[in-house]
């Protein structure tokens, strides 16, 4: 195809794109002018391939979720086997299928401690609503009807729908103006958490939520021994522990879930993006043995609660396959192994460039925090960032800018099918970039 079909082809596409495609986290005004800057069209590995034949390495996997990479067509095969066989059937009541079951079976053989039994969803906010409902509902089970404020950490993500967004401790995803009640935002320091439990009485808390590691808020790793504190702490005081583990969970941080890194094991974990790698939408929360055998003993009704797609038979399929590949081609492993070249890289860039004030992750989630004095922790007046991920493009890297709250942050999450050479190229392109830009703009 000529340069010319080739943008003809993609004039034609974006127009209707600014058109009618209303787009996710996305500002109306800036769609509007520009339209989109890349129509995807392939996938393989590491790399995104666009309308305009732009290649380019996908160095967050998407949306922190195309964990195994892209182009694996076993995956479609396995959604294509199932959906012959059986599209769709539901899973309320007393309906099941083959596929959730043998995936709740993996799942629950795959998660920490005694957490065996998934409730399944199409993604992140869905688990993490249901996760909030279901605790509020657990403590009402017990009588104890005001147990119901949920205590969720600044800086941390937990989705878009009511109740995700409003845990979401990023100010910036909060900018409705009703949302849900009963959340509380805490400093991630133990103290705090402590300080607020005593202000408000843990007989009105229901549950502590966290991320293993902030994604969205900037790739934060929590204080040294903060989550057993926390454990403890939810002990004490007979408070839930929820764990978002929808970026971290199935191996983004070098072990099945991140949790295990910091020796404590929630009452709740919610799953979502790499159990599927993105090639299908699916999500969960899996629940303790424990909570599970309170639920069938305290309630006499029926929990209200379920989507058309929970347990959707040909995302389970697309699971199962995904699980498949992580394991036999020990995926996980690489994430341990290319993590360390990865965080090495950040390590390296950082002695180069003195405003880089801090770097941070753990296997294949990093990011590298830029400010024009580290010693003063002081900030461009422009962020730095979104200038150094433009021209990352332009070499062929696609990765995230983080500007909440004051932040001027580089994240990156390649795919766990990554070699050392890309690694390598991912780094290179990220000092060149950030070499550019304070050349020319600082
Ligand atoms: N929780 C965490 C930690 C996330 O990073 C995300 C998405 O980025 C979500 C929840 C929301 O998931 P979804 O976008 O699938 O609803």
């Amino acid at each position: 195809e000529t340069t010319e079909t080739v943008n003809k082809a993609y004039a034609q596409l974006a127009e209707l794109d600014k058109k009618h495609f209303m787009h996710p986290t996305t500002s109306f005004k800036q769609q509007h002018e520009q339209g989109p800057k890349f129509i995807f069209t392939e996938g393989k590995g590491i790399y995104l391939k666009d309308i305009r034949g732009n290649t380019v390495i996908d160095g967050l996997s998407s949306l922190w979720n195309v964990n195994i990479g892209h182009g694996r067509e076993e995956l479609g095969k396995a959604a294509m086997e199932q959906m012959k066989k059986l599209a769709f059937s539901s899973t309320f009541a007393t309906n099941s299928h083959e596929r959730v079951i043998e995936l709740a079976e993996k799942v629950a053989n795959m998660t920490p401690g005694d957490l065996n039994m998934t409730f399944f969803t199409s993604g992140g906010s869905e688990a993490n609503d249901t996760a909030f409902k279901t605790v509020r509902y657990y403590w009402q089970l017990k009588g104890q009807t005001q147990k119901k404020k949920i205590i969720t950490r600044k800086k941390s993500y937990h989705g878009v729908s009511m109740g995700a967004s409003s845990a979401t401790g990023l100010p910036a995803f909060r900018t409705f103006p009703s949302l849900a009640p009963d959340f509380l935002y805490v400093e991630s320091s133990i103290e705090a958490l402590e300080a607020l439990i005593q202000q408000e009485g843990a007989e009105t808390i229901a549950a502590f939520v966290s991320e293993p590691v902030q994604g969205s808020g900037g790739v934060n790793p929590p204080p040294e021994g903060y989550f057993k504190k926390v454990r403890a702490l939810c002990d004490q005081h007979d408070i839930l522990f929820i764990a978002d583990e929808v970026i971290t969970g199935f191996g983004r941080t070098g072990a099945t879930f991140g949790m295990e890194h910091y020796d404590a094991v929630p009452d709740i974990l919610v799953i979502a993006k790499g159990i599927t790698s993105g090639y299908a939408p699916l999500g969960g929360m899996v629940i303790s043995e424990k909570l599970k055998n309170e639920l069938i003993d305290l309630s006499d009704g029926v929990y209200m609660h379920g989507y058309t797609y929970s347990g959707h038979p040909m995302c389970c399929a697309v699971a199962l396959e995904n699980l498949r590949i992580i394991e036999e081609e020990n995926l996980i492993e690489n994430v341990r192994k290319m993590g360390a070249e990865f965080q090495k890289g950040f390590q390296w860039l950082a002695d180069r460039h003195d405003v880089i004030g801090d770097t941070r992750g753990i296997g294949l989630l990093g990011a590298v925090e830029i400010m024009k004095d580290p010693e003063t922790k002081t900030r461009f007046d422009e962020p730095v960032s979104v200038k150094v991920i433009e021209e990352a493009l332009k070499h062929g890297l696609l990765g995230r800018s983080i500007i909440y709250e004051g932040q001027d942050t580089l994240a990156f999450a390649p795919p766990f099918c990554i070699n050392k050479e890309e690694v390598a190229t991912i780094i290179s392109i990220i000092d060149q970039s950030l070499t550019t830009v304070l050349k020319r703009d600082c």
